[in-house]
């Protein structure tokens, strides 16, 4: 870039609230957070204006994410239409993605999908009518769109100032640090299929259809660590590699989470493609995004509409729904509602413990997450010209990495632009003390913190002078996390077995945030309500 100074522009949902300049450099940073202006309005009891319009419908979902659209394409899939989607804050939610123009699309939020088990129907179903999953629906080995098969190079780490295949540091072979990772290895490959008394899979996805084996559901009453520690697992790369993909995928590292779900991140996934290696993964430049988006393109605009929810009351023949639709408020009755919206937020609207769930004891701690993409006029140098690859992570860093949204582009050249999209949590404080500090810091802290890994191996001036601009998603609530416990925890069995005319469906009924568990709740209640 020939412009000499570095612009930071700081904005929140309803826009652009800041401006910052640095000295000698120059890139313009969008700062985004998503739904945080309308959480802070239901927490604060905000007053709204008074409704001057009503509705009505037979069903009323509230929510656009993975369990909202789900829900919808189902309804729609049957010809029922009788319904309304209510998109909330964030269309697509935590699978929004963003648009650099000229086709260049980048992830806000989920990138990947392992390929489906032979438990995620649901998955594959969706999967199959979008024409992703070609044939062989209902085998063990589908065969997958070549497009969207994660391709080599998959991933790789930043080590010692070095670039290495994976994403656990290199380790001298016959070490004890290799045959420690070699025993983990070997032995959650074998939980992949192992079964409990039941004879249910100890571990599946979605996680509802695991065994309920005590003997094993007994590993979620401890913290990961520890079950590592007693196993032996002390080696410093396989816990920094643990840490990482706990981080990575509940938002906490492995002395927070349990030690059930520790061993379900790794055992779960045994999905195959008859067209790809085992432990693939089905990736797009928008992430998740692609699958949101083509569920949402199939609803009729008179189906949906934009607003939020900001109270629910059910009555004995209908529930009540308050909306604010741009300036209007209007109510809304409907004979079912389906919740599709984060607990955090729902327990604003109506009171939780009528159906079960007891806010202060049984909500799950949500991780916040910072999503930065960084778009670049061509590629920054790598060093000693090791190949890019889809996912890049630094070893011992806070950080998770970046991706690359052009990696599936098979072209012959270079494509002239890119995105990165650096993930990263904030593991150091607790979810609380996190959101405060993302609440407080100055956008320049924000980008900082962001930029952590991508520092780190580019050096900002050789990535600024390819950078065009940023933009930083800031998740306050991004995800559950099953911490110690989570399995047992009642309020969200409560909620995940309502059948009246109030329906929930969230990742958040799982305690852990995936998009096969999203989609399973959005799936389950569409059919309660197609009966
Ligand atoms: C940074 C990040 C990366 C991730 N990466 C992956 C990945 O690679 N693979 C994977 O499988 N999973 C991933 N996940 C998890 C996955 O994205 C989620 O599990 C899934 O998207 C959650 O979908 P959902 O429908 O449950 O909820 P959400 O995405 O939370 O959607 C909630 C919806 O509710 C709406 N809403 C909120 N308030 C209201 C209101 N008052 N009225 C009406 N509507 C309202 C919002 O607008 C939104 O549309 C990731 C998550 C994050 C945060």
């Amino acid at each position: 870039m020939d412009r000499r100074q570095f612009l930071l522009l700081g904005a929140t949902a309803a826009g652009v609230s800041a401006c910052h300049a640095f000295p000698g450099l120059e890139i313009p940073v969008r700062v985004d957070m998503p739904g945080m202006a309308l959480g802070h309005q239901l927490r604060d009891a905000h007053a709204w204006p008074a409704a001057t319009e009503h509705r009505d419908v037979d069903t009323l979902i509230l929510g656009s994410g993975v369990a909202g659209l789900t829900a919808a394409w189902q309804l729609q899939k049957h010809d029922y239409r009788n319904y309304l989607l209510l998109s909330g804050p964030e269309p697509l939610g935590n699978t929004a993605y963003g648009d650099a123009g000229r086709g260049l699309r980048y992830p806000k939020g989920a990138h990947y999908l392992p390929f489906p088990t032979r438990s995620s129907t649901h998955v594959r179903e969706l999967l199959a009518d979008m024409g992703v999953l070609v044939s062989g629906e209902h085998e063990s080995h589908p065969y997958y769109d070549e497009a969207a098969i994660l391709h080599a190079p998959d991933e790789r780490i930043w080590a010692d100032g070095k670039w290495s295949p994976g994403v656990i540091a290199p380790v001298a072979a016959h070490s004890e640090s290799a045959r420690q990772q070699a025993r983990f290895f070997r032995w959650v490959e074998q939980l992949k299929t192992q079964k409990g008394s039941d004879g249910l899979r100890l571990f599946d996805i979605p996680l509802v259809l695991s065994s309920q084996d005590d003997d094993w559901r007994r590993l979620d009453m401890m913290p990961f660590s520890r079950w590592l520690d007693q196993q032996g697992y002390t080696d410093s790369a396989l816990r920094a590699y643990l840490d990482y993909a706990c981080r990575d995928d509940y938002g906490a590292g492995c002395t927070h989470v349990s030690a059930w779900a520790g061993l379900h991140y790794f055992a779960c996934r045994d999905g195959h493609a008859s067209n790809g290696a085992d432990g693939g993964l089905l990736t797009w430049p928008e992430g998740l995004g692609r699958l949101t988006q083509w569920m949402y393109n199939r609803l009729p605009a008179a189906n949906v509409m934009a607003g939020s929810a900001i109270r629910i009351q059910e009555g004995q023949h209908n529930v009540t729904v308050d909306v604010l639709a741009g300036k209007t408020r209007m109510t809304i009755a409907a004979r079912r509602v389906i919740c599709a919206m984060p607990l955090h937020v729902l327990k604003h609207l109506v009171s939780l413990s009528d159906y079960g769930f007891d806010v202060p004891q049984q909500m799950p701690p949500h991780a916040p997450w910072l999503v930065t993409n960084l778009v670049l006029q061509g590629f920054p140098p790598e060093k000693d010209g090791e190949p890019l690859a889809w996912d890049n992570v630094r070893a011992g860093s806070d950080g998770l990495g970046y991706v690359v949204a052009t990696h599936q582009w098979i072209r012959e050249a270079m494509p002239e632009r890119t995105v990165f999209t650096a993930y990263r949590n904030l593991p150091q404080f607790s979810p609380d003390a996190a959101r405060k500090w993302l609440l407080a810091a100055k956008p320049a802290d924000l980008f900082d913190a962001a930029m952590v890994d991508l520092d780190e191996v580019y050096g900002r001036p050789r990535l600024w002078r390819h950078a065009q601009y940023a933009e930083i998603t800031v998740r306050g609530h991004a995800m559950a996390t099953p911490a110690v416990g989570f399995l047992h925890n009642a309020g969200l069995a409560a909620l995940r077995k309502q059948d009246g005319r109030l329906l929930f469906a969230h990742s958040d009924l799982s305690g852990l945030s995936l998009f096969e568990e999203a989609s399973w709740w959005g799936y389950q209640a569409a059919q309660k309500i197609l009966g």
